[in-house]
């Protein structure tokens, strides 16, 4: 289970812990701390929940900023696949039309 971040007592930067009871090592300035259990608490499935959006919305951003024609590339597609399925749609059609016109 994922926990709350707690502060560095040495450089106050923040360390992220991958379960409660855990040792961990600060990635900022290296201090080993062994965090006692009780001091962190695990996150509820909301704050787990807005993480993973705040994720999301981070990698979205950084597609935006990577393909900034992203959404005008995926309109197209879309619009192009849409015009194929009315022409074939509208090709059976007359096939159908012609053939019963017999
Ligand atoms: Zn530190």
């Amino acid at each position: 289970m994922p926990v709350a971040p707690l502060k560095c007592p040495q450089c106050g930067g923040t360390i992220e812990l991958q379960s409660i009871g855990e040792a961990a090592k600060c990635a900022y300035c290296g201090t080993q701390h062994s965090v006692p259990e009780g001091s962190a608490r695990q996150l509820t499935p909301e704050e787990i929940q807005a993480r993973l959006t705040e994720a999301r919305l981070h990698v979205e951003n950084m597609m935006d900023v990577m393909m900034p024609n992203r959404r005008k590339i995926t309109f197209a597609i879309t619009a192009f696949i849409f015009i194929v399925a009315a022409l074939v749609i509208g090709g059976i059609l007359v096939a159908i039309t012609t053939a019963f016109r017999h």
